[in-house]
């Protein structure tokens, strides 16, 4: 910037220091004005200044994490056998196992890159969008478009999106913690501070990465980038973790526990070969690296890396964003969906479909956000006097609001809250041009609507006379609209053609029952007329008595269509569906009839929930289906209580107070379009569309990822288990192995390369949703899958022992019998993979066999390196094999096949016993 600021308000690097000017003066250096810079401006400056974004902490370079992929006991143990072999004289073994560890390392790089890319594509989905003015106008931009000098508006629940000196700021409060580490948010204003305040105590500046927690606020950004204070540290807040989850830490575990104890069994097997088999030391040696090597099943993170990975994608796919990785594991598991109601069930399309005044309940019509509509009452139109009350209300409805509409769109495109929203259609309907009424009645102080208190209270000032008026609007004016209990406990009359008129509060409250019992979230609209030299800042919630009732409006929200069908489903698979809302009980029992969630014992409301003692709530939560007039703490406790009985819950929210329920939930869901940035930093998964289906949608993504986790893990596990055993087999008979190490070696690495990752495209089996939600702290390998991995390490080291055995007897050739053992352990993984493709389901069918191609395209490669192994003079030198007879193949193929159906009939056999 050009202008030079004072020194006393000039940091050590020449840069102003923004705390300490007053707001005026940070804007003139700033070349900006209170109406925001121009568009053309705002592009040089972008141009100028680059994107409003962090540049990302270096990652390692490819080198670096393909040296990572080394890193790991058995790749260790298995570079020294290969040492070893060579200092034997094994070269060609030696170099086998060099060859094989550097394309099972390459393998893990590749996969470990695709999973990051994935990850790294559904970052670029979390973007963040702010209010600017631009030219004049408001504007919501994509908050990498910032550049110093924009005006920026920012409201309770918004993320800080870059650095900024305060213009304005009403009741405003940040949450600092990612800069200061203070987890209280602190309080900010519009002042200028000390120049040598410390960052903490700059409390006219907002800093990019904090957390606006309540009120408004209006600055002009200083900078952007890496220039921010949160730049300038360094620290990149991640949108998406890093690969890890409790799963794959699991497995990563398990895998070294296995580790350990596969090669404390290598040890004693060898020492039994060499003590009581005497077999040659050399070939025990390798064959004991070939058994570690043939046990260890090292591909299994990556494997469940790289289905977490295709998971996060599909259910972006599916309007589901997940933030952190281990929330697809859990939603698998999800037995209860606290939702929402407004905007998530409902539309969020609000009309205003019935006024109740002290004249009687008038009738609005016309849908949606236009000013087309007609009022009537029983069916008549509306008398001059009775039109005139309307009008009145409306006005008040009107300017106690926020929410504007841009009208150049038709329908007309709404910019705010949509109950606001259709109070200005209302307000139109009822002849107001809204330009005009703001102009004359301009707002001098506010309490902002917060679900806390459920009302919003304006304070106005007109500007002129307008003979259209009454004589109360050309007072100052307090008007309030909120949730009609607490509006009705403000007023002390009622306003009526014929004056004001004591309040009857209990007929008004059966009033607001009608309205609430047709499904319509109610307001009541109150005014107070001040004495003329009210002053303009003056208005806090002690203002808020004696003031006069105007009347109701019952406000029409339909629900979504898809979600009548999204909740049977949910149903169906044994998920409970609890409604949460803070609209009223009677609303809230409505709409729930309307999605078949319970009965009316089954409806609780927050004032309920606050007598209940923590061990009565859980006597009574299983029954709960519908929570009404309920604030953000009411949802920790439901979730609270719903985790004592042992519950995994998804709970979504939006509002900045939603973020403690969302981090307690199991699955905290924020809603991508409504939701606030607090609510989405505190989500594990973010909906893309605000749908209820996208949740139902992402527990099914979820069980199907648990699936093929479970599928890839007893598929892999007997294929480790089988090569072992035939080693084992072999030196506890001892009789000649029937494999060599490097032959194992070779059978692990296609395995690994090929079959075992195609399940990981698996889709949804039929019948998921059907079944009840996989107990909580239920093991990925249950008993049942132990016992299948058990059996068929069996089967296929019992196929592939046979057919050596029988090859051997038949040509007493011992290459040609060990080629044998190798193609028919191969056909009998092969063919394994399809008995997978289903853990209990039969897939005896033509649909089983061809419905994953990825299935198909590894067998088929599988096929083809399995020739050139057998055939191919250079793999026969290689690996010590020999060309194939044709008449030794159908045998083998035979082996195969024989494993294949040996399983399903296990399967079968296991589905009737379960049904007994
Ligand atoms: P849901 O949980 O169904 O999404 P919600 O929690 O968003 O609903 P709130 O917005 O907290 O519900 O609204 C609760 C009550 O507050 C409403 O029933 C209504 O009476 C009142 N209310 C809602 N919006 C406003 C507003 N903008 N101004 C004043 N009062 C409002």
């Amino acid at each position: 910037m050009t202008a030079a600021p004072p020194s006393s308000v000039t940091g050590a690097s020449g840069q102003p220091l923004w705390h300490a000017l007053d707001a005026d003066t940070a804007l003139q250096q700033l070349h900006s004005q209170r109406s925001g810079l121009g568009h053309s401006d705002a592009a040089e400056r972008l141009q100028q200044y680059g994107a409003n974004v962090l540049t990302p902490p270096a990652t390692d370079s490819m080198f670096k994490r393909f040296l990572l992929q080394f890193h790991n006991v058995l790749i260790y143990v298995l570079l020294a056998a290969a040492v070893v072999s060579v200092g034997l004289g094994h070269w060609i073994d030696g170099s086998v196992i060099f060859a094989v560890v550097l394309i099972n390392a390459l393998f893990g790089l590749l996969q470990e890159g695709k999973a990051e890319k994935a990850l790294a594509s559904i970052r670029t989905l979390l973007h963040i969008t702010t209010a600017v003015l631009r030219g004049g106008q408001r504007e919501s931009v994509d908050a990498e478009q910032l550049v110093p000098g924009d005006i920026v508006l920012l409201e309770s629940g918004d993320k800080v999106p870059a650095d900024i000196r305060l213009l304005d700021a009403i009741n405003l409060r940040a949450q600092e913690s990612a800069l200061t580490g203070e987890a209280n948010s602190v309080s900010k204003q519009a002042h200028p501070v000390e120049p040598l305040a410390p960052l903490a105590e700059r409390s006219s500046m907002l800093f990019a990465g904090t957390l606006i927690t309540q009120g408004r606020a209006r600055g002009v950004v200083v900078s952007t980038g890496d220039h921010t204070e949160l730049g300038q540290i360094g620290t990149l807040l991640r949108d998406v973790e890093t690969l890890s989850t409790p799963l794959t830490r699991q497995m990563a575990q398990l895998g070294r526990t296995l580790t350990l104890a596969i090669l404390a069994i290598t040890l004693l097997v060898f020492l039994f070969g060499w003590l009581w088999r005497d077999y040659p030391l050399s070939e025990l040696f390798m064959s004991s690296v070939g058994l570690a090597v043939a046990a260890i099943p090292e591909g299994l993170p990556a494997i469940i890396t790289i289905t977490l990975a295709i998971g996060v994608q599909r259910m972006a796919l599916r309007n589901a964003i997940i933030r952190r990785l281990p929330a697809v594991e859990t939603l698998g598991a999800v037995s209860v969906i606290c939702s929402d109601k407004t905007g998530t069930l409902t539309r969020n399309e609000m009309t205003v479909q019935s006024v109740c005044l002290q004249e009687g309940q008038i009738d609005v019509s016309g849908l949606g956000y236009q000013g087309e509509g007609e009022f009537s009452l029983n069916g008549q139109p509306l008398s001059a006097t009775q039109l005139l009350e309307v009008q009145h209300l409306a006005l008040a409805a009107l300017l106690c609001n926020d929410a504007r509409f841009d009208t150049s769109a038709a329908p007309w495109r709404l910019h705010g809250d949509p109950t606001e929203g259709a109070l200005l259609a209302l307000a139109a309907k009822a002849g107001w041009e809204h330009g005009d009424c703001l102009a004359l009645h301009p707002r001098t102080n506010e309490i902002p609507f917060e679900s806390e208190h459920r009302y919003m209270a304006t304070l106005h000032h007109p500007r002129s006379q307008d003979d259209d008026l009454s004589e109360a609007v050309l007072l100052p004016r307090l008007l309030v609209k909120g949730a009609p209990e607490r509006v009705l406990a403000m007023c002390s009359q009622v306003r009526s053609s014929q004056g004001h008129q004591a309040l009857d509060t209990d007929s008004w409250k059966r009033a607001v029952e009608r309205l609430a019992a047709r499904g319509q979230r109610v307001l009541a609209i109150a005014e107070k007329p001040l004495p003329e030299d009210h002053p303009k800042a003056e208005l806090d919630h002690g203002h808020l008595t004696g003031l006069t009732l105007l009347g109701l409006v019952g406000i029409a929200d339909p629900l979504r269509e898809e979600v009548r069908k999204a909740v049977a489903e949910c149903h169906a698979a044994g998920i409970r569906v609890v409604m949460i809302t803070g609209d009223h009980a009677s609303t809230a029992f409505a709409i729930g009839s309307e999605l078949q969630l319970g009965d009316e014992h089954q409806v609780l409301t927050g004032s309920m929930l606050d007598q209940l003692s923590d061990a009565e709530l859980e006597k009574l939560i299983d029954d709960t289906r519908v929570v009404a007039r309920a604030s953000p703490e009411h949802k920790l406790r439901l979730i609270q209580a719903l985790q004592a009985k042992g519950r995994i819950v998804a709970m979504t929210g939006d509002g900045v107070n939603d973020a403690p329920a969302l981090k307690r939930a199991d699955v905290g869901v924020a809603m991508g379009l409504k939701g606030t940035e607090a609510a989405k930093e505190a989500a594990e998964m973010v909906l893309a569309d605000d749908n209820f289906s996208s949740i139902r949608d992402a527990v099914v993504e979820g069980r199907t990822v648990y699936d093929n986790l479970r599928k890839a893990l007893v598929f892999i596990l007997p294929t480790n288990g089988g090569e072992a055993l035939v080693l084992i087999a072999a030196i506890l008979l001892g009789i000649t192995l029937p494999m060599t190490p490097v032959q194992i070696l070779w059978v692990n690495m296609i395995t690994a390369v090929t079959l075992s990752l195609a399940l990981a495209f698996e889709q949804s089996e039929a019948g998921l949703m059907q079944r009840p939600p996989r107990p909580a702290g239920e093991t990925l390998l249950n008993r049942f899958l132990i016992w299948r991995v058990t059996l068929v390490s069996v089967l296929l080291a019992t196929a592939s022992l046979l057919l050596f055995q029988l090859a051997l007897h038949q040509y007493n050739d011992l290459a040609l019998a060990r080629t044998v053992a190798v193609n028919a352990l191969v056909a009998g993984e092969a063919t394994y993979l399809l008995n997978c493709r289903s853990l209990q389901q039969s897939t005896l069918s033509w649909r089983s066999w061809t419905g994953n191609p990825y299935v198909l395209l590894s067998i088929g490669v599988l096929i083809v390196v399995q020739l050139l192994f057998t055939y191919l003079p250079l793999m026969q030198t290689l690996f010590g094999t020999v060309a194939m007879p044709l008449s030794l193949w159908p045998e083998t193929l035979a082996a195969g096949v024989a494993v294949y159906l040996l399983v399903e009939a296990e399967k079968w056999l296991s589905q009737r016993l379960a049904d007994r």
